[in-house]
C-alpha cells in the first residue's frame, strides 16, 4: 500500500474501533462480532507497528475501553484500571510465559483464574462500609454506579473478618449468570424490548441503569480478584489477597490455581476449557498472573496493560472470515446445493474453509452476498456453518449469489419444481451425479465397500472402469493394481493402486456383496428412500424382486412409507435401465433377498411395531431401539394407527401427544426394561 492509502486505512480503522467501542462500552449494544472488532484492533496494531509515525495518542490502541457517558457522575480512579493484553493460543501463551521468566531472570510461580465475561467494577470502602461503585471507563475516569451496585447482594456493605473497619479499595467483575441471561432475553423479548448480545453486554448494560431498581431486578453477580494497595494490609503475593478477599465477606471465583511450571499454567487452562460450558456463567479465557506483588512491580505496565498478566483467550466458537466464492455441487440425486467457500479459519480446534449453504432461499434469508465478510462456526461442533454476514463491514464490492440456470458438472438445464427449495440436474446421465451415486453406494452406511473412496472412484470413473454400480463388481485385482492415481513419480512414470490395495479393495468388494437387503436398497440412492425407509421395506418385503413387484398401495401399506415414498420406489423399478441394473447386480453375485435364518422362528416381539420418545435413563433411545430389534419388534420414528406402543422417557416430545390423540398404548421405561427382560409383550 502507498504511504498515503495506508494513513488513511488508519484512519478508517480508528473510526470504525472508535464507533464500535462506543455501541459496546457506551451503549451495551455492539453491531459487530468480537471477533471482527478485534481483527480491526490488530489490524491497526500491525499498521502502527510498521509506521511508528502514525500512532496517536488518542489511538484506541493506546487506551482502554471508553470514556464514561454523562449519564453517571465522573470517579477518577485512585490509580488506573488496566485492560489485559491477549494471548490468542497456547503458542502466544508459552511465548508469554518465557518471556516473564526471563525478564525476572528467576523461576516464576503464576497464578490462574478463569477470565469471568463481565464488565469490570472498582468497590471503595472507607472504615469498612461501601461507599462507592465505578466503572472501568477509560481507565483514568469511570462512572459513578454506586446506587445501582448497592442492589446486588453478593456485594458486601460492610466487611468483615481481615477487612472489618478497612479502608481499601477492590476490583472485579460484575457477570450475569447464563440462566438469568436467558431469563432477561425471554422478558425483553416478549415486553418487545431489544435483546442482549450476550451476558457480558447485559450485566454492564444492567450496571449503568439510571434506576437502580432496574439493576436489582437483574440478578447480577460478583467476583472479586484485586486488592488495590495489598502491602497495606501485609499481602505479599495474589493468591494471598484473593484468600484476604474471601474472609472479607466477598464473592471469589473457587477456581484458582497456582502453579509453578508452563505444563501446570497450561492444563489448568486446558481443565478450563473442557469445563467451559458446565460452568452456571459465561467465562472467555484464564487470566494467568504473577503471584508476587514485588515481581509484579518489576514488570510494570505498558499504556493499556499489565506486563505481569495475560488473558489466555480460549479459541473462538466463532470466527469472522471473508466469503471468497458461493459454489455449487452437484449431488447423487441432482440436488444443486450452493456452499460457501471462504478464507480457512480456525473454529472450536480445527481450521474450515467451506460450508454448505443448503439453498439459494438459505442464502437469501441469511442476506449473505460474495465478499461479505462473515461469521462462521460449528454447529453442534462439528459442521461448519455460515451464521450471517457482518454487514457493517461491507465496502459496496460484494454481489449477490445467482443460483445458475445450467448444471455445473454437465450443462444440462436446471429445474426447481414450484413451492421446493432445492434445485435439481435432472439429467440422470450427469457425471457429478454418477460420480455420487458411486460414492454413495460404497459408503458405511450403504455397502461398505472398505477402502472404496472418492479418489479411487473418481479415478476409476476417469478411466472407464466404472460408469454404474454394478461396475465395481467386474473389476480385477489386476486392473485395480494399475490403476493410475493422477500423479506422477520423480522418474516421470505414474503413481499406481499397486497390488497391495488392490488385493485388499478386491475382498471388501466381494464382502459387500453378502450386505443386508437394507443396506443395499439404500444404496441404490432411490429418492426418499432413506436408511430407516430402506429397513422397513427391506423387514415388509424381504427381497429386492418383491419389492419390484408391489404396487405403489402395498409398499404404502408399509409403516413408515407414505404415498410419495412409495411413487417413488414405484418409478424406481418402472425404469428399465434401473431394473438392468438389478439384474447385472445379480450375475455379479450380490445378495438381493434377506436371508431370514429358519432357526430363529418366531421371535418374541415379532409383529409389534414401536416408537421410543423422550429421555431414557437406562440406556440411549438408540440402545432400546436395537434391543427391540433383536426381539423381532420393529421401530419406526413416527406414531401411526399402526404403531402398536409409545414408549416414553423424560421431556418427551410430540409423538406422546399424537399417541394419546390416537389411543396408541404408552408405556414408561419401567414397562421397557420388564419387556426387554422378560420377553413378554408389554400389557396393551
Ligand atoms: P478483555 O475483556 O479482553 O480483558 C480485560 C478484562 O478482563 C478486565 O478489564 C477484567 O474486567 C476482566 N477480567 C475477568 N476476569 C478477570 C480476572 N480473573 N482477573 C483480571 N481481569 C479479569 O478486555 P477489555 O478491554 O475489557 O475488552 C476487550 C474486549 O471487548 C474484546 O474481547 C473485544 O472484542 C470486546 N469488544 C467488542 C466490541 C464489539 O463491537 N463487539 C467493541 C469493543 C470491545
Amino acid at each position: 500500500m502507498a504511504e498515503a492509502d495506508v494513513a488513511k486505512r488508519a484512519e478508517k480503522l480508528r473510526e470504525l474501533i472508535a464507533y464500535h467501542s462506543w455501541r459496546y462500552y457506551v451503549l451495551d449494544d455492539p453491531e459487530i462480532s468480537d471477533d471482527a472488532y478485534d481483527a480491526l484492533v490488530r489490524e491497526l496494531e500491525q499498521i502502527e507497528r510498521e509506521h511508528p509515525e502514525l500512532v496517536r495518542p488518542d489511538s484506541p490502541t493506546q487506551r482502554v475501553g471508553a470514556p464514561p457517558s454523562d449519564q453517571f457522575a465522573p470517579v477518577r480512579h485512585s490509580q488506573r484500571m488496566y485492560s489485559l493484553d491477549n494471548a490468542m493460543d497456547e503458542g502466544e501463551l508459552v511465548a508469554w510465559l518465557e518471556r516473564t521468566t526471563r525478564d525476572l531472570g528467576r523461576p516464576v510461580r503464576y497464578v490462574c483464574e478463569l477470565k469471568i465475561d463481565g464488565s469490570s467494577i472498582a468497590l471503595t470502602y472507607e472504615g469498612g462500609v461501601l461507599v462507592r461503585a465505578a466503572t472501568r471507563g477509560d481507565g483514568t475516569t469511570g462512572e459513578d454506579v454506586t446506587a445501582n451496585v448497592r442492589t446486588i447482594k453478593t456485594v458486601p456493605l460492610r466487611l468483615i473478618g481481615p477487612g472489618a473497619g478497612a479502608t481499601v479499595e477492590v476490583r472485579g467483575e460484575v457477570y450475569m449468570p447464563k440462566a438469568s441471561f436467558e431469563r432477561l432475553n425471554e422478558a425483553q423479548e416478549a415486553a418487545g424490548l431489544p435483546v442482549f448480545a450476550n451476558p457480558r453486554n447485559a450485566a454492564a448494560g444492567s450496571v449503568r441503569q439510571k434506576d437502580p431498581s432496574v439493576t436489582a431486578s437483574r440478578d447480577l453477580d460478583t467476583f472479586l480478584y484485586q486488592v488495590v494497595e495489598p502491602e497495606r494490609f501485609g499481602l505479599a503475593t495474589q493468591h494471598e489477597a484473593l484468600e484476604w478477599l474471601r474472609a472479607s465477606g466477598f464473592k471469589v471465583n473457587p477456581d484458582v490455581r497456582v502453579c509453578a511450571s508452563t505444563d501446570e499454567v497450561l492444563a489448568f487452562c486446558r481443565e478450563a476449557l473442557e469445563r467451559r460450558h458446565d460452568l452456571p456463567y459465561e467465562i472467555d479465557g484464564v487470566v494467568v498472573k504473577v503471584d508476587s506483588f514485588a515481581e509484579q512491580a518489576e514488570l510494570g505496565f505498558t499504556a493499556k496493560a499489565p506486563r505481569w498478566a495475560i488473558a489466555y483467550k480460549f479459541p473462538p466458537e466463532e470466527r469472522t472470515t471473508k466469503l471468497l466464492d458461493i459454489r455449487v455441487s452437484v449431488g447423487r440425486t441432482g440436488a444443486l446445493t450452493p456452499y460457501a467457500v471462504f478464507e480457512p479459519v480456525r473454529v472450536a480446534g480445527s481450521t474450515i474453509a467451506r460450508a454448505t449453504l443448503h439453498n439459494a432461499d438459505e442464502i437469501a434469508r441469511k442476506g449473505i452476498l460474495i465478499g461479505d465478510t462473515i461469521i462462521v462456526r460449528k454447529a453442534g461442533d462439528v459442521i461448519p456453518e455460515v451464521v450471517g454476514p457482518v454487514v457493517a463491514l461491507r465496502d459496496g464490492s460484494e454481489r449477490p449469489f445467482v443460483m445458475p440456470d445450467a448444471c455445473p458438472s454437465c450443462g444440462s438445464p436446471v429445474w426447481r419444481p414450484e413451492g421446493e427449495a432445492v434445485a435439481r440436474c435432472v439429467n440422470a446421465a450427469c457425471p457429478a451425479q454418477r460420480l455420487e451415486r458411486l460414492i454413495h453406494w460404497a459408503s458405511r452406511g450403504a455397502m461398505d465397500i472398505d477402502g472404496m473412496g472418492e479418489e479411487i472412484i473418481a479415478r476409476l470413473v476417469d478411466e472407464g472402469l466404472v460408469a454404474d454400480v454394478s461396475d465395481f463388481y467386474r473389476l480385477s485385482e489386476e486392473r485395480l493394481a494399475a490403476l493410475p492415481l493422477g500423479r506422477v513419480k520423480k522418474d516421470g512414470s505414474p503413481v499406481v493402486l499397486g497390488p497391495v490395495v488392490a488385493a485388499k479393495l478386491v475382498g471388501s468388494i466381494e464382502a459387500s456383496k453378502r450386505r443386508p437387503l437394507a443396506r443395499l436398497l439404500f444404496g441404490l440412492g432411490i429418492r426418499h428412500v432413506g436408511a430407516t425407509v430402506a429397513e422397513a421395506l427391506a423387514d415388509a418385503f424381504g427381497s429386492v424382486d418383491a419389492i419390484a413387484a408391489a404396487s405403489a398401495e402395498d409398499l404404502a401399506a408399509v409403516e413408515g412409507v407414505g404415498p410419495v415414498i412409495a411413487a417413488s420406489v414405484r418409478a424406481f423399478f418402472d425404469n428399465a435401465d434401473n431394473r438392468a441394473l438389478i439384474e447385472r447386480l445379480k450375475a455379479a453375485g450380490v445378495a438381493t433377498s434377506e436371508e431370514r435364518p429358519a432357526e430363529m422362528g418366531e421371535q418374541p416381539l415379532s409383529g409389534l411395531t414401536f416408537v421410543l420418545t423422550g429421555a431414557l435413563s437406562s440406556m440411549t433411545r438408540e440402545q432400546a431401539a436395537e434391543a427391540l430389534k433383536a426381539m423381532g419388534a420393529k421401530v419406526t420414528d413416527s406414531v401411526s394407527k399402526k404403531t402398536s406402543f409409545v414408549v416414553v422417557g423424560e421431556s418427551p416430545g410430540s409423538k406422546r401427544d399424537k399417541a394419546l390423540a390416537l389411543g396408541v398404548p404408552i408405556i414408561g421405561e419401567e414397562e421397557l426394561l420388564r419387556t426387554l427382560s422378560t420377553g413378554q409383550p408389554p400389557a396393551a
